[in-house]
């Protein structure tokens, strides 16, 4: 499906050509009051595909909202072929609350997908956000960070099975891409499933602006558009070095001890089979605990927060093929 005509949406429409800001209305406020998203359409001169590009589906996960920002209102789009459908804020009332959740029973929209007339409050939300901006999507991109207290490297999550996830995944052009099929009900997972290929961008964390985050994320928009016609002037980037990981592969390495967690990587870091990752100390530093590393790896994720209870999660570590482990460690040893 290209665009070779108009975007519409429920109660409107946006010509070839043209950009429209819109503030649409999801659902209503405990007073009555219209519960609004932002969303900019930008029409292109010239047919080409309809992309989706949506952040805050976690409303304190800030950082793609200012990629999606600035590729809809700072980026030269003249010449544009086909439209980019920009969703900054899909969680209104979690952004406007800075937490993750819906602060409606504290529901996760990014497992209410595609969501239901006639049901839950999230669900009727989905709803709206998903038939009237996503359904007519060709495919599309959905900015996240780590949750609160934790951050991670920027990497892609796609299901690389599918070959038009695949060739999206790949096109964005990061270092690391995470296999995996996308929890039920999370926009990617329900878009891919519905023939929209959807990526997930994950990238450091949250309630904060990491500006080259936001760098590398738009050089990977930039790279998506290049990769399928979308924007003369760009160009696919080769990032260097891909890896892609199994999302069974990766794991969350937990703390066995309580205590203030002091790390001796960050995100991004190759870590050798047994070197230490972090200590845990008691508020008298009499007593520490060293985490080792339990197989060599790539921290994708560590905790921002420096505090544990036993099983609380200390670093996300992926493992990497020969090819990979060597070159980053010519890189960064
Ligand atoms: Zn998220």
């Amino acid at each position: 499906m290209t665009t070779d005509g108009d975007f519409t949406y429920n109660g409107g429409r946006v010509e070839p050509g043209e950009t429209q800001n819109i503030r649409y209305g999801i659902s209503e406020t405990y007073i009555g009051d219209p519960v609004r998203i932002p969303v900019t359409i930008i029409n292109g001169e010239e047919p080409g595909p309809t992309v989706f590009l949506s952040a805050a589906a976690h409303g304190d996960e800030l950082n793609g909202i200012e990629v999606v920002r600035e590729v809809a209102h700072e980026w030269d789009l003249s010449g544009l072929a086909g439209t980019l459908v920009c969703l900054p804020i899909l969680n209104v009332p979690g952004f406007l609350v800075q937490q993750r959740y819906l602060p409606i029973y504290d529901r996760d929209l990014n497992r209410s997908f595609p969501g239901k007339e006639g049901s839950t409050s999230a669900y009727r939300m989905a709803h709206q956000i998903y038939s009237n901006f996503i359904s007519p999507c060709d495919f599309g991109m959905d900015f996240h960070t780590s949750t609160r207290g934790r951050t991670n490297m920027l990497h892609v999550r796609a299901n690389m099975e599918n070959e038009e996830v695949s060739r999206l995944a790949r096109s964005f052009g990061s270092n690391v891409i995470i296999h995996g099929e996308g929890a039920s009900g999370t926009l990617r997972g329900e878009a891919t499933d519905d023939g929209i290929p959807t990526i997930t961008v994950e990238m450091g964390e949250a309630h904060r602006f990491q500006r080259s985050l936001i760098d590398d994320a738009l050089a990977g928009v930039e790279s998506v558009l290049a990769e399928y016609g979308m924007l003369e002037r760009a160009k696919v980037r080769w990032p260097g070095w891909v890896t892609t990981i199994d999302d069974n592969e990766k794991r969350w390495v937990r703390a066995d001890a309580g205590g203030i967690v002091d790390m001796s990587h960050g995100t991004g870091d190759l870590v050798l089979e047994g070197e230490e990752i972090c200590t845990i100390s008691d508020p008298f530093k009499s007593e520490s605990t060293k985490v080792e590393s339990p197989f060599t790896g790539l921290l994708v994720g560590i905790l921002e927060n420096p505090v544990v209870y036993p099983g609380n999660p200390i670093c996300h570590l992926a493992g990497l093929d020969e090819q990979t482990q060597q070159f980053l460690e010519e890189e960064q040893r």
